[in-house]
């Protein structure tokens, strides 16, 4: 049985205690107390960090309430070897973080307190995490506006500095206490009260005027269940919040040269005028390649003359992006009796292929030929009868296309 030192006192930081057992708990060690002041992870707040030992200092790194005991988990080495059954030890815990959690965990009954009152919207669950904290409201949704009252009255009780009383109640007490909810436990029923605005019952460990909380500030909200999720951050967090949004915000009014309330506006102007550049670029890579298309066929080399004239062109294109080929391909088979290789070096030490024809020159498989020289030169790639793409190591890419030269002349034999 382990006395829970933090109950009576959660501003209690450092005590002396009795070793009354040491057992293995997998890799570790559990070290159970007669007393301690170190709270272990339950009702939705986690456990206090810290270390045992005077002189060899063992740092506790989990606590773990087990019924009627509190096992400290410890690492497994020379320092921990000393903490024996028997034994006095002192303890000390991480102030920072008990405070913080003090400071998220009075928040939390104070917003869930506020949204009751408010919107009748229960609390069905509370998380305290390492950078924030959620509560799950029974209410479908929640306005802007009631978020910001929700705040503003929660909030307006923080400074008020109103005292926070934990004790055990009586049966006939707490039959006349107008509860938040209803208490997880039968007997000896701990509540935390907020003078005259919250009962609780809970086992957290809370500061002794709401003032501490210093301030409690909404995240962002979204329907979760049927419900509600609230994230927020109370304390120092919300200084941690406000400067990180500082950097953030400052980075963009910089780089942006407008000020902060002008951001959405300037961001969305950019991404119109990057939109507008967008459609601009492609209309006119379609015209680039349409000329680069018949300037290429005009010079190519000319398999068939008379009715059905065929035209073979291979080129290497430098510096264009991926788009153009394909676009300059696609205008290509646009034009008759036509098959082209074109291929791009690109600046990843990989070149990309693309063979194409003209729809009536059916008896070509381009997705075949691309296998093939796929695997004659290291590449990957294939695609249908009309169109293939390839990817190959760009210092081949010439004799890819020499190779391409070759079995497309072959492919289409000149008419007799
Ligand atoms: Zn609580």
């Amino acid at each position: 049985m382990t006395e829970r030192l933090y109950r009576n006192d959660p501003y209690l930081v450092s005590f002396t205690a009795r070793i009354l057992e040491v057992e293995p708990r997998g890799d570790r060690l559990a070290v159970v107390l007669d007393r301690t002041a170190f709270y272990p992870t339950s009702g939705g707040q986690p456990h206090d960090r810290g270390a045992l030992g005077d002189g060899a200092v063992v740092e506790v790194v989990e606590v773990v309430d087990e019924e009627a005991r509190v096992l400290h988990l410890v690492e497994r080495d020379e320092a921990s070897a000393g903490l024996r059954a028997g034994r006095p030890v002192a303890g000390r815990i991480d102030w920072e973080r008990r405070f913080d959690h003090m400071q998220q965990h009075c928040g939390q009954h104070l917003l869930s307190a506020a949204a009751l009152r408010l919107w009748e919207a229960g609390t069905t669950s509370f998380h305290l995490g390492g950078e924030s904290c959620t509560i799950d409201l029974a209410i479908p949704s929640l306005t802007e506006e009631q978020i910001h009252r929700t705040e503003d009255l929660a909030n307006r009780v923080v400074w008020e500095d109103r005292p926070v009383i934990a004790r055990i109640v009586s049966e006939a007490e707490l039959a006349a206490l107008s509860l938040r909810k209803a208490p997880s436990v039968t007997s000896d029923v701990r509540i935390v009260e907020v003078k005259d605005f919250d009962w609780s019952p809970c086992g957290g460990t809370h500061p002794q005027n709401t003032g501490e909380v210093g301030v409690i500030a909404v995240l962002g909200w979204e329907r979760y269940k049927g419900g509600t999720r609230l994230e927020f951050v109370c304390g120092r967090r919300v200084l941690l919040h406000h400067r990180e949004l500082r950097t953030y915000i400052g980075e963009l009014v910089r780089s942006l040269s407008v000020a902060p309330a002008d951001l959405g506006r300037s961001v969305a102007a950019l991404q119109q005028f990057q939109a507008a550049q967008a459609s601009e670029l492609k209309a006119q890579r379609e015209q680039l390649a349409a000329y680069r298309a018949r300037e290429l066929w005009a010079g190519a080399e000319r398999l068939r003359e008379g009715q059905q004239p065929l035209r073979l062109v291979v080129h290497r294109l430098e510096g264009t992006h991926p788009d153009a080929l394909r676009a300059l391909a696609a205008k290509l088979s646009g034009l008759p009796g036509t098959v082209a290789a074109l291929g791009v070096p690109g600046s990843d030490g990989k070149a990309q292929v693309v063979l194409t024809r003209s729809p009536e020159l059916g008896e070509l498989h381009c997705g075949e030929l691309m296998k093939s020289l796929a695997a004659r030169f290291d590449g990957r790639g294939g695609g249908s009868p009309a169109q293939a793409q390839g990817g190959f190591p760009a210092g081949r890419l010439d004799e890819v296309l020499e190779a391409a030269r070759t079995q497309l002349r072959g492919a289409l034999p000149p008419l007799a």
